[in-house]
């Protein structure tokens, strides 16, 4: 098993040599992948610095490459690079851009892809499929260039996409890893807890976003973590936000936009219904629910008392309905 994993990462790392190449010494690869690279605003070293490469547009081109160079069929299906179908090969990942996805230790274990035409009954991006080397609810995009900074500034950005972290990056924020198309998990935030207890969400300015944004706040809190939430301009994600500020101006508005969970909750689900009594109970209930998850008895008070301050309510009350929730539990 231990020899097939190898193989795994080996053939894995061919693809990603092999991508690169193609993106920087072919005329196809720098005029369609690099050039498409460059119209997002990426420069010549931030493409460098992740790997980034391009995978011809052609049935087979890469497979065939690879079979030559002896790399066996069997693995090249199991990690997904190339889809068998017996009598031929395809290419998965034909005519797409490919971010290699690295292990903690900087190791390849899958890639995401996205496509360059506008074709919209085509996926976007393309993910690997699961593998004995690549398991995505275990791993977070990013984690390798972001693991020193993460533990430095002690906290780490959680973002959607691979172009989220790597505009971070080439602005100069470079603790934010991504989770990348699955919803947030349980392992996904304990890579982070090795590396620091405060996590800082910023989803994409859409409905989207919001709704992930509140799915993994309870999950954070479950650690004993610290969450906060912060949202951009409806439209923005980090990636385009970044693009457009300077570092200076990106780090201002993340520390002026950062709520803690409760503010974050109350805003979006209480702050347009201003006054509705049905809404106002229904707010209160949700971030109660929120503070029970949280593992540490004092941070559980100071939370409930934030809570009756924001939203106007005894902490008796709350302190009673928390007691039955946490019972429940026990
Ligand atoms: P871009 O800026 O390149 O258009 P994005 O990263 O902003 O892409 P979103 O639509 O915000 O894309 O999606 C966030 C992340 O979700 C993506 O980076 C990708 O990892 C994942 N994703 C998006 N669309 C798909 C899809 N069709 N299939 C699988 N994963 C997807
Ligand atoms: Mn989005
Ligand atoms: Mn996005
Ligand atoms: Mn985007």
């Amino acid at each position: 098993a231990q020899d097939k994993r190898e193989s795994l990462y080996l053939v894995s790392e061919y693809a990603n040599t092999y991508f690169k190449h193609i993106l920087h010494k072919t005329d196809k690869g720098k005029s369609i992948g690099l050039s498409y690279f460059k119209e997002r605003g990426f420069t010549e070293e931030t493409i460098k610095k992740f790997d980034l490469g391009y995978c011809t547009d052609s049935w087979s081109a890469f497979t065939d490459e690879a079979l030559k160079k002896g790399y066996k069929l069997e693995f090249l299906a199991e990690t997904g690079l190339t889809i068998d179908k017996g009598d031929k090969q395809f290419d998965r990942f034909k005519g797409r851009v490919m971010f290699p996805i690295q292990s903690m230790s900087g190791r390849v274990l899958g890639f995401g892809g996205r496509i360059l035409t506008n074709d919209k009954k085509a996926a976007k991006y393309l993910n690997s499929p699961e593998s004995d080397i690549y398991h995505k609810s275990k791993v977070l995009y990013g984690i390798y260039h972001a693991k020193q900074s993460i533990a430095k500034e002690d906290n780490c950005y959680l973002v959607e996409g691979y172009t989220d972290v790597i505009q971070f990056h080439q602005t100069g924020v470079k603790n934010v890893v991504s989770s990348s198309g699955t919803a947030l998990t349980s392992d996904q935030i304990r890579l982070i807890n090795r590396l620091t207890k405060n996590i800082t969400v910023l989803f994409d300015g859409d409905a989207a976003g919001m709704r992930a944004s509140l799915r993994g706040i309870d999950l954070i809190l479950e650690q004993g973590m610290n969450v906060k939430v912060c949202t951009f301009p409806e439209g923005e994600d980090p990636d385009s936000f970044a693009k457009t500020n300077t570092l200076e101006e990106l780090e201002h508005y993340l520390n002026e936009n950062a709520k803690d969970f409760i503010q974050f909750k109350a805003s979006v689900l209480y702050e347009d219904s201003k006054n509705d009594p049905i809404k106002k109970a229904e707010t209160i209930s949700d971030i109660i629910n929120s503070i029970a998850k949280i593992p540490d008895r004092i941070k559980r008070e100071v939370y409930i008392q934030e809570c009756s301050r924001i939203m106007d309510i005894s902490e008796g009350v709350l302190f009673s309905t928390l007691a039955q929730l946490t019972q429940k539990e026990n």
